[in-house]
């Protein structure tokens, strides 16, 4: 009896026994696994934004603009239960916000029936939270959930105060953050050590691209098993921002591989690096982020395998980028059928190419709109 419950104990929010681990070997996130094995871009992966509530004003925030002070009523759950039991090859479901546990009633009516049924289907998944409320609210969650995604931009108290609140549009002072910002590193170390992946997101940007090395260091003292980094693309509600060069973000990617921890799973995500490149030491960068062990580079999930559902107006959106509005709506349509017309559609297309040897498939919209308006990626291919 003692032996069964000990680890238990221990590791309170590890996954069931017998459940695949997430590694570098196995992300289901990342749409080159549906496209390798069903030939084709698949839904497998649905992710609901649950409130427009948050604690905080992030200057980088993608959704800052739809942030509110309160909530319209959600559509109801067995319409979402209902759409998500449809998605016939479904593997991950997210959740994001806002902050998703600023209000208990989402943690208890929407979170919490959510990450149960996922368990009850064998579908892993995620919250992306700031972890900065109290520690209560983690713990009820924890032990259906497979991966909590913080954001991480910070060497100091000082510089989550200037990241996070400057654009509260009032006067919070630097004492009062600096709580939350103890909070958060204190609660991501204790849902670390309960078993729980954390994995901790920072931007590449013209703040933290000179410190990248010293934030993953914190990172990893925290306890996170994963670091996950995306250059920050400055688009609506951080279009004010200044951007970083193109030498700038692959100076800090080099940095970061030279530095980094080796027992800490490194996950980049929408860089603009590709094995297509015509530059000689951009494909070695390539080349390196594939061969260096414990480093992964996620294919982006949205507009390949994933939808973003609305739990407010039901609108699906097929990708981030700005140019593409919902393209349908929960409750009059099934979510693999909004997904197969987004699939055909002109913008997809053009950026639908796949080198499995670089076990790549292509940027995505944001990222080509940025740097690559000229380039037709079905025509390019993978250089050895
Ligand atoms: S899949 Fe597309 S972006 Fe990736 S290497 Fe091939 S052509 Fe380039």
């Amino acid at each position: 009896m003692q032996a069964i419950s000990q680890p238990a104990a221990a590791a309170p929010f590890a996954p069931p026994a017998g459940w695949r681990a997430l590694t570098p070997a196995y992300d289901p996130w990342d749409p080159i696994r549906s496209l390798q094995r069903f030939g084709r871009h698949e839904l497998t992966s649905v992710e609901f934004t649950v409130t427009h509530l948050c604690n905080m004003r992030c200057e980088h925030c993608a959704v800052g603009d739809s942030l509110t002070m309160t909530e319209a009523p959600r559509v109801p759950m067995d319409l979402v239960f209902r759409r998500l039991d449809e998605v016939e090859r479904l593997e991950t479901i997210s959740m994001t916000g806002g902050e998703p546990t600023f209000s208990m009633d989402t943690v208890r009516n929407v979170l919490i029936p959510l990450l149960k049924y996922a368990r009850a289907r064998g579908i892993r998944t995620q919250l992306n939270s700031n972890v900065t409320m109290d520690y209560e609210r983690y713990e009820l969650i924890a032990p259906f959930l497979d991966v909590m995604h913080i954001s991480f931009n910070y060497t100091e108290a000082e510089d989550f105060h200037q990241v996070g609140f400057a654009r509260t549009g009032r006067n919070v002072r630097l004492e009062t953050t600096s709580k939350m910002y103890d909070r958060m590193i204190d609660n991501a170390r204790k849902l670390s050590q309960g078993g729980l992946l954390v994995s901790a997101e920072s931007m590449i940007n013209y703040r933290t691209y000179n410190k990248i090395t010293d934030i993953h260091r914190m990172i990893v003292e925290m306890g996170c098993q994963r670091h996950e980094v995306h250059p920050m693309y400055p688009s609506s509600f951080a279009s004010g921002l200044p951007a970083i060069t193109r030498e700038q973000m692959f100076e800090a990617v080099e940095t970061l591989l030279d530095n980094r921890n080796p027992d800490v799973w490194m996950l980049f995500g929408t860089l603009p690096f590709f094995a297509c490149s015509e530059n000689d030491e951009e494909r070695r960068l390539v080349g390196r982020l594939r061969e260096e062990s414990n480093v992964t580079v996620r294919n982006d999930p949205d507009g390949r395998n994933r939808v973003n559902v609305n739990l407010f107006s039901g609108d699906v959106y097929v990708t981030d980028f700005a140019a593409v509005p919902a393209f349908g709506n929960i409750r009059n349509e099934k979510l693999d059928e909004v997904f197969a017309n987004w699939r055909e559609h002109p913008m997809q297309q053009a950026v639908n190419c796949h080198c499995p040897v670089a076990n790549c498939c292509g940027p995505n919209l944001l990222v080509s709109d940025m740097y690559y308006r000229d380039a037709d990626f079905t025509k390019r291919q993978a250089i050895p």
